[in-house]
C-alpha cells in the first residue's frame, strides 16, 4: 500500500536499510550521553541546517512532536498573549493547547479562502508572540513566504512562531521570516513518525532566556542548554534522529526540493481540473498548500474513490474533522515517486 496520507505518509525507500544500518552501528543501543550521540545529533544539525537553508545563527532542537513544540512555545515563550491566527483545525488545535497553558491565547480565525494581509491584522498590545500555521494540513492551504516577509516587516521585536509540519523538507522555507519554526518529520521529511524539531532564532532564544523559564523537561532554556553539548534533556528517538541524519545526507536541497513539489502540485492542479467528479476544495488558488491537496466530491463519489484507489494499492487521506464527509486530501510530499502519483492519477481517472 502506498500512503498518499498527508502524514504519517509514504517513508523514503531506504528507510529499511538505515534501520538496518543503526543496528549495525550499535546505533539502537547508543547512550545518549556518549560521544557517538553526540556526534550524530551535530551532524544532524549541520544536515539540517545546510540542505533546508537554515541560517547557522538559529538554534534546533529535537524533540517528540510538533505537538510537543507548541506546549514548548506556549510555557517558554509566550508567558502572557500570543496571537493565533488560523484558517483551519490544527492552527485552532495550537490556539487550544495553549490557552490551556497561557489563558492570555487570543484566536484570531480568518476564511480559509482568504489571504492573510498583515497591514490590517489589529494586534492588541504591543507584546505577544503570533502564532501561525504555515500550512494548514486540515484544509489544504497555507501562508506564503511574502506574506510571511511582510508580517516581520510590520513586526520587527515580536517573536513570530510558524507550525510549518506539513511543509518543513517540501517547501523552501525562508527561515528569517520568522523567530520559530516548529515540525515532526512524519510529513515532508518521509521519515516515522515520533521525531519533532524546534527552530529558533537568536531573538526567540533571547526571549525565552529573558523568561527563563525552567519548570519542565522540555523548557526551552533547559533544552538549549543540553543542546550545547549536542544533548536532549530526556532520551530521545535515537533511531529517529540516525533516519533524519541519513535522509539529510541524501536529499538534495531545498531549492530543488522545491522545485520538484511545485511541478508535482501543477500536475495534480491540472489534472483536477479536468475532472468533472472533484475539484479542489480551495476556490482562491493564491492560498492552496503546495503539499496537501483537499479534494471536494459528493459522499458517494468520494466511497467509489476510496475504494478503486484501495484495489489499486493506494491509501487516500480522510478529510478533516468538519470536512470528512465532503472531502479526501492526497500528500504531495517528496518520498513518493512520479510513477506512484501518475498511477493514483490514472486509477482516480
Ligand atoms: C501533523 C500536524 C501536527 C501534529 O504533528 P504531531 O507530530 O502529531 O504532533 C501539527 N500541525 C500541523 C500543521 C500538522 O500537519
Amino acid at each position: 500500500m502506498v500512503s498518499f496520507y498527508p502524514g504519517p505518509s509514504r517513508v523514503h525507500d531506504d528507510v529499511p536499510a538505515y534501520v538496518k544500518d543503526a543496528y549495525k552501528e550499535g546505533i539502537l543501543s547508543q547512550n545518549h550521553r556518549s560521544d557517538a550521540f553526540m556526534k550524530m545529533a551535530e551532524k544532524t544539525v549541520r544536515l539540517l541546517k545546510h540542505k533546508l537553508d537554515i541560517p547557522q545563527n538559529y538554534k534546533i532542537y529535537f524533540t517528540s512532536s510538533a505537538t510537543e513544540c507548541w506546549e514548548i512555545v506556549a510555557q517558554s515563550v509566550v508567558t502572557q498573549v500570543s496571537y493565533h491566527l488560523f484558517s483551519g483545525a490544527f492552527g485552532e488545535k495550537w490556539y487550544d493547547y495553549t490557552r490551556r497553558i497561557r489563558p492570555g491565547a487570543t484566536a484570531m480565525p480568518f476564511d480559509r479562502e482568504a489571504e492573510l494581509n498583515p497591514a490590517k491584522l489589529k494586534l492588541g498590545r504591543s507584546k505577544g508572540v503570533i502564532c501561525i500555521t504555515q500550512n494548514e494540513t486540515s484544509n489544504g492551504t497555507q501562508v506564503s513566504m511574502d506574506t510571511l516577509k511582510a508580517l516581520r516587516k510590520r513586526h520587527p521585536s515580536r517573536i513570530i512562531a510558524v507550525d510549518a509540519t506539513s511543509s518543513m523538507a517540501g517547501v523552501d522555507l525562508d527561515f528569517k521570516a520568522a523567530d520559530i519554526w516548529l515540525a515532526s518529520v512524519q510529513k515532508c521529511f518521509g521519515l516515522p513518525a515520533g521525531l519533532g524539531l524546534l527552530v529558533c532564532s537568536p531573538q526567540a532564544l533571547k526571549e525565552a532566556f529573558k523568561i527563563n523559564e525552567r519548570n519542565h523537561y522540555n523548557s526551552l532554556p533547559f533544552l538549549n542548554d543540553m543542546m550545547n553539548k549536542w544533548q536532549t534533556s530526556c532520551t530521545p528517538n535515537v533511531l529517529g534522529i540516525y533516519l533524519l541524519m541519513r535522509v539529510m545526507k541524501d536529499t538534495k536541497h531545498i531549492g530543488d526540493v522545491h522545485k520538484k513539489t511545485m511541478q508535482r502540485y501543477q500536475l495534480w492542479e491540472s489534472w483536477l481540473e479536468s475532472r468533472s467528479n472533484m475539484h479542489h476544495l480551495i476556490k482562491n488558488k493564491a492560498v492552496r498548500s503546495l503539499t496537501v491537496l483537499p479534494i471536494e466530491a459528493t459522499p458517494d463519489a468520494i466511497a467509489t474513490v476510496k475504494s478503486k484507489a484501495a484495489k489499486a494499492g493506494f491509501l487516500l487521506g480522510e478529510g478533516y474533522g468538519d470536512l470528512k464527509p465532503t472531502t479526501f486530501r492526497i500528500a504531495n510530499f517528496p518520498a513518493l515517486k512520479k510513477k506512484e502519483i501518475e498511477g493514483l492519477m490514472k486509477t482516480l481517472s
